[in-house]
């Protein structure tokens, strides 16, 4: 499994803890815009142990490699789906960094989006909670 590098600049500005979507990450330090906060990181599966896989913590960061981020290790896992979000995907040579898209503070919750296709098959069935969409 790979681990974490020292790009991780922010991974002790952030914890875990209850959200509404239940257990989320969140910011106890003010973050920077365009800080790398936590790698996404995890076994790497070929496409066909991926689709004996399955499941929601699948990352497909190329044609024909995902990264299964199930194991308890990858924090990064905990960082919910928003169509508002504070952060963005990077992904830089197959590992995948998630970024702060501005100023994030303290308690503020740590969010990037999902994307259409895992929104449509896990979130969309059962609605979105994120922030945003709870407020219309
Ligand atoms: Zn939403």
């Amino acid at each position: 499994m790979q681990k974490p590098n020292s790009k991780e600049k922010f991974r002790d500005s952030v914890k875990v803890k209850k959200s509404k979507a239940g257990l989320g990450l969140f910011a106890t330090k003010k973050i920077p815009k365009n800080s790398f906060i936590i790698e996404y990181f995890g076994q790497i599966l070929s496409n066909k142990e991926r689709d004996e896989k399955g499941g929601r913590y699948l990352f497909e960061t190329s044609a024909n490699r995902t990264i299964d981020g199930s194991c308890r290790e990858n924090t990064a896992r905990y960082v919910n789906h928003s169509c508002k979000p504070n952060c963005e995907i990077e992904i830089i040579r197959g590992r995948v960094y998630i970024v702060s898209k501005r100023t994030i503070l303290p308690g503020e919750e740590i969010t990037y989006d999902y994307g259409e296709e895992y929104f449509d098959e896990f979130i969309k069935p059962n609605g979105c909670k994120c922030e945003s969409c709870l407020k219309d």
